[in-house]
């Protein structure tokens, strides 16, 4: 099965009960963000802007958990921020998981190998060494940390951990192979990590799962690469979304001045283009999801968004109406489903009820529409069903052929060869960097001003997309004119 089936089962079991009472709007995953603090400084995080003066602030782990009980969602997504950074991660996890709910723990997966260390400590028996002795093999866990966990002492022994359970996986955030990958996250050896938690994750038994948001300049060739190499690595299944911009000013700029949309926007016809081979991935590939809702990335149907299927919950409340723009917050998800005028949002009939819907796509607001039936159209449920409760794809045998490790982490300095080279000057003009004295990095990593960046749609940490992605595009523009594949 594409998913475990008692996870199929709980989900289908949520929906048809919800049907059966006539609930009119209820929720299927929460997108559950403690705290927005994050080790990464991703270009187009919305999150780590949107949230710039409240990184410090965290939601109390009891009222983390009472979130889970008031929205009812059967699945949580621990993002954002990194979760991880969260100090009573290990206790949230435990709590949802006592409360019966299916937890993804969207990670940039910088800190997945020391959590598991951390588990194999506490969790230390003589059985474990044939496990330990692969990781120390394959270069996952070095020799000297083998001996803290062979030799744990007692504050170790007690420490709560996160453990493999069928309910749970590990979302690492993945957006391309290596070159593109660190690009994005800014940060050279990210992706090495990323593939190295993996790895060990899978060694031990845990589920994990990837997330990947595709742009306007993402190389669709690439990402099915991405996909093969995750598949011989034995990832159990992948989410992946449209990202796209919307700028008030660039809007402002099409319709005054008359310039081309697509100069600016992933559109909805660009996003239909890129992802025109998505059905063919969900076959091939572990793709998580309704064929309902690829058909609609493919531009084969039109949906109608139900945001409120997959609410935001964080240290300001609830994030209405969607995780990517922010109207409002919320103290109960119930005033917020009576308060907010849905009918306010969404494209019906190829019409944006708010403009800023206008080329939104993403799994956030779409997905839950084609697991809900919404806009049913014959044979959906049986398409649905078949696809969830069918054979899994199988492993990609020759993923070891991809060339995975396109930009040579740490030490070559590609991410350093490519921001020098966006700091030229561009056809007469000087880029964003120039313009800002490479302000972007040192922006970054302070985290202390609201910055006026970008955001895209969906993913770890993306968010409110009422900003200038003037720095992104010209960053990831140099992607695409110096991709290595
Ligand atoms: S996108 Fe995710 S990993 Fe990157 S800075 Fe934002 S929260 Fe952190
Ligand atoms: S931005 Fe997208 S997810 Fe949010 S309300 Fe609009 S259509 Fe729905």
């Amino acid at each position: 099965m594409r998913f475990p089936l008692a996870l199929t089962t709980k989900i289908a079991s949520h929906i048809i009960k919800h049907k059966v009472l006539r609930t009119p709007k209820f929720a299927m995953v929460l997108q559950l963000e403690p705290l927005h603090t994050c080790n990464l400084t991703c270009t187009g995080c919305g999150r780590i802007r949107e949230y710039s003066t409240s990184l410090k602030d965290m939601v109390p782990l009891d009222q983390c958990l009472a979130a889970a009980v008031e929205c009812e969602a059967p699945m949580v997504s621990i993002c954002g921020g990194e979760p991880l950074i969260y100090p009573h991660i290990e206790a949230l996890v435990d709590g949802l998981r006592e409360q019966g709910r299916i937890i993804y723990i969207c990670t940039n997966g910088m800190f997945m190998r020391k959590k598991m260390r951390e588990y194999m400590a506490a969790n230390w028996t003589a059985a474990m060494e044939r496990y330990l002795g692969q990781l120390v093999t394959e270069d996952l866990v070095s020799e000297k940390e083998a001996q803290q966990i062979r030799n744990a002492d007692g504050a170790a022994r007690e420490k709560a951990t996160i453990r493999p359970s069928r309910w749970m996986y590990w979302n690492v955030h993945v957006d391309g192979l290596e070159y593109t990958h660190d690009l994005i996250v800014e940060r050279e050896g990210v992706f090495k990590e990323c593939i190295a938690a993996i790895r060990m994750a899978k060694i031990l038994g845990f589920q994990v799962a990837t997330n990947t948001t595709v742009y306007k300049e993402t190389d669709v060739k690439e990402l099915e690469e991405m996909f093969k190499y995750l598949s011989w690595l034995n990832v159990d299944g992948h989410t992946i979304s449209p990202g796209y911009d919307y700028d008030a000013a660039k809007k402002d700029m099409v319709k005054r001045l008359g310039k081309d949309p697509k100069a600016f926007f992933l559109t909805r016809e660009m996003t239909r283009d890129k992802f025109k081979d998505i059905e063919r991935w969900g076959k091939a590939f572990t793709i998580f999801g309704t064929p309902v809702y690829q058909e609609f990335l493919a531009g084969k149907r039109e949906l109608t968004c139900t945001a409120w299927a997959i609410p935001t919950y964080n240290v300001r409340g609830w994030k209405a109406p969607c995780y990517l723009m922010t109207d409002g917050h919320y103290p109960s998800y119930g005033e917020m489903l009576s308060k907010v005028n849905w009918e306010k949002y969404g494209v019906v009939d190829g019409v944006a009820r708010d403009p800023r819907c206008e080329n939104c796509m993403v799994h956030c607001g779409y997905d839950p529409s084609g697991a809900l039936g919404t806009n049913y159209q014959r044979g959906d449920n049986w398409k649905n069903m078949k696809y969830n409760f069918g054979a899994r794809p199988k492993r990609y045998t020759h993923g070891n052929e991809v060339k995975a490790f396109t930009g040579v982490s740490i030490g070559k300095g590609h991410l350093a060869e490519a921001k020098a080279a966006v700091n030229q000057e561009l056809g007469g003009r000087k880029s964003a960097y120039a313009r800002g004295g490479n302000a972007l990095a040192t922006e970054h990593m302070t985290h202390e001003t609201h910055a006026e960046m970008p955001s895209t749609g969906g993913g770890c940490g993306t968010g409110n997309s009422d900003r200038d992605t003037s720095q992104r595009e010209e960053l990831l523009e140099k992607i695409s004119s110096t991709r290595r594949l």
